[in-house]
């Protein structure tokens, strides 16, 4: 597989609305959307930096996995996201052989239309990955 940068940093954050002004009035980053992903339970909001971005996650239920996650470690980083060049699933389909833990064994749409794939912290030294692709 190859990777061609870091997409997004996703960030865990109680309230988008008291988390917003910091990325923007302090760094100065400005938010360019603010999208609901219903089958994720979050509300994002998204902030540019260079070839990345900044996505704050805020939880719409607490069961989701952002309501989970905040209850257990509190505001922080959440995952990091991985642009590849290719296929997505491919990308899959060569872990799976290397027995690194998928939570997604086929991509499924994440925010900004993107086909996105999680593999599980167990099999990646503690950090949440996610591989995505336009
Ligand atoms: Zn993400």
């Amino acid at each position: 597989m190859k990777i061609s940068h870091v997409e997004h940093i996703g960030i865990a954050v109680k309230s988008l609305e008291e988390a917003i002004p910091f990325y923007q009035n302090v760094l100065g980053l400005s938010c360019y959307a603010i999208e609901e992903v219903t089958e994720q339970k979050v509300k994002t909001a998204f902030f540019q930096v260079g070839q990345t971005k900044i996505e704050l996650l805020e939880s719409t239920d607490p069961e989701g996995p952002i309501g989970k996650f905040i209850e257990k470690k509190g505001e922080g980083i959440h995952h990091i996201a991985f642009a590849l060049d290719g296929g997505l699933q491919l990308a899959l389909d060569e872990l799976g052989t290397k027995d690194i833990q998928l939570i997604d064994k086929a991509p499924r749409k994440g925010a900004e239309g993107l086909n996105i794939a999680f593999l599980h912290p167990k099999s990646t030294h503690g950090v949440l990955t996610e591989l995505c692709n336009k």
